[in-house]
């Protein structure tokens, strides 16, 4: 077994500590990296916090992985020693369902592998994530990361920008569209970001007004304070597409007023309750439509990290040690991130 030490929770409520731990000894078909940067997403604080009632502890989170591999199964070819690679949010899937045979791993009939909190598919035990020095993926859920990119500032690609760039896709946001992105967190950020280089014109609604300055930064068109009712009220019946990021549960009626007929709301933020319902004749009158969203594929993953790379996007990071851990959990809840957290991993103290 392959020894790692990391930060974790042993129950939902204790603080982040240093834990050790080991991982699963290379395969043939494995990638052993060690990690550079880890992102902070809002899923490691509600997994932490058993928020969604299904942590199994203890808990290692981080699923926006940046690292260098130390070294590879006999089968694999497509990665060295010491190229620069990343991890998302999944390890490993079934390979052979419907869904992994489109590319689409995250929605595996037979359930993806989470990077964290996940059922191992080899050893039987679970999975542990970045918060840590190293990991053993399988290389076909190992990313490239374009070299032109800074490595701290492209970690959140591997959850936010992922998480945000798949239903933009999905519905085919691009020029001449009207997009909306609710929330300026870690992936409302990426979502202003690339829903702006694909072309489309983008409006951001925040509960924090003054965000609105950077959201103009980050390429959005206008920001709207989503309670100010005259605001939105500017903005009504006009939208072809809405990504709610937001982490909390809020009324969705609002936002699905400011669909034109047939556009669509697609929710990725993943509160621990559940929403107000929405006003079934707000979906009827219109023809709209309300989604969701999970993450990405592994091959969409690559699509966008070579997007990424082409036009120079990264995320608008703060880097962290990994002793501050909490303290940066604490201002998640208060949203106030610009606009993710990173954890240098040169900051994790070795353990004899
Ligand atoms: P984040 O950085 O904390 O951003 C969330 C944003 O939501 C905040 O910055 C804030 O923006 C807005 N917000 C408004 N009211 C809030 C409240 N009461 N509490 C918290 N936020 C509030 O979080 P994130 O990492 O972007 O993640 C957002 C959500 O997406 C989380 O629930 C996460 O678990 C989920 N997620 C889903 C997927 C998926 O595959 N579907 C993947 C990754 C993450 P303003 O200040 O602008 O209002
Ligand atoms: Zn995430």
């Amino acid at each position: 077994m392959l020894s790692s030490t990391g930060y974790g929770v042993t129950n939902a409520h204790e603080p982040l500590s240093q834990l050790d731990f080991t991982r699963r000894d290379l395969r043939a078909d494995d990638v052993q990296i060690d990690i550079l940067y880890c992102g902070v997403c809002h899923s490691d604080l509600h997994t932490a916090r058993n928020e969604w009632g299904n942590t199994v502890y203890p808990v290692v989170p981080g699923h926006e992985i940046i690292g260098r591999v130390a070294a590879v199964g006999g089968q694999v070819r497509r990665f060295k020693k010491g190229n620069l690679v990343g991890v998302g949010c999944m390890v490993d899937s079934c390979q052979h369902c419907s869904a992994c045979a489109e590319g689409l791993e995250q929605y595996c009939e037979n359930g993806f592998v989470g990077t964290y909190n996940g059922e191992e598919m080899h050893s039987g035990g679970m999975t542990y994530g970045g918060y840590a020095n190293n990991i053993v993926v399988r290389d076909k859920f190992v990313l490239s990361i374009p070299d032109n990119l800074d490595p701290a500032s492209a970690a959140p690609l591997l959850c936010a920008g992922i998480t945000t760039w798949s239903p933009l896709r999905q519905w085919q946001v691009g020029p001449g569209k009207k997009v909306g992105i609710v929330g300026l967190g870690g992936l409302g950020h990426m979502g202003i970001k690339l829903a702006h280089a694909m072309g489309a014109q983008v409006v951001l609604f925040t509960t924090s007004p003054e965000k609105r300055e950077d959201a103009t930064r980050l390429g959005a068109d206008e920001a709207v304070v989503s309670r100010n009712a005259s605001e939105m009220e500017a903005h009504r019946n006009s939208f072809d597409f809405i990504l709610d990021t937001v982490a909390a549960p809020h009324p969705l009626d609002p936002f699905i007023e400011l669909l034109k007929r047939d556009g669509t709301m697609t929710l990725v933020g993943a509160p621990a309750s559940p929403h107000p319902s929405p006003q079934v004749f707000n979906l009827i009158m219109k023809r709209r439509r309300l989604a969701g969203s999970l993450i990405g594929g592994i091959a969409e993953t690559q699509e966008m990290l070579d997007f990424c790379g082409e036009r120079g996007i990264i995320s608008d990071i703060e880097m962290i040690r990994i002793q501050d851990i909490n303290t940066a959990y604490e201002r998640m809840l208060k949203g106030d991130v610009k606009y993710r957290f990173v954890i240098d991993m040169a900051s994790l103290k070795q353990r004899a």
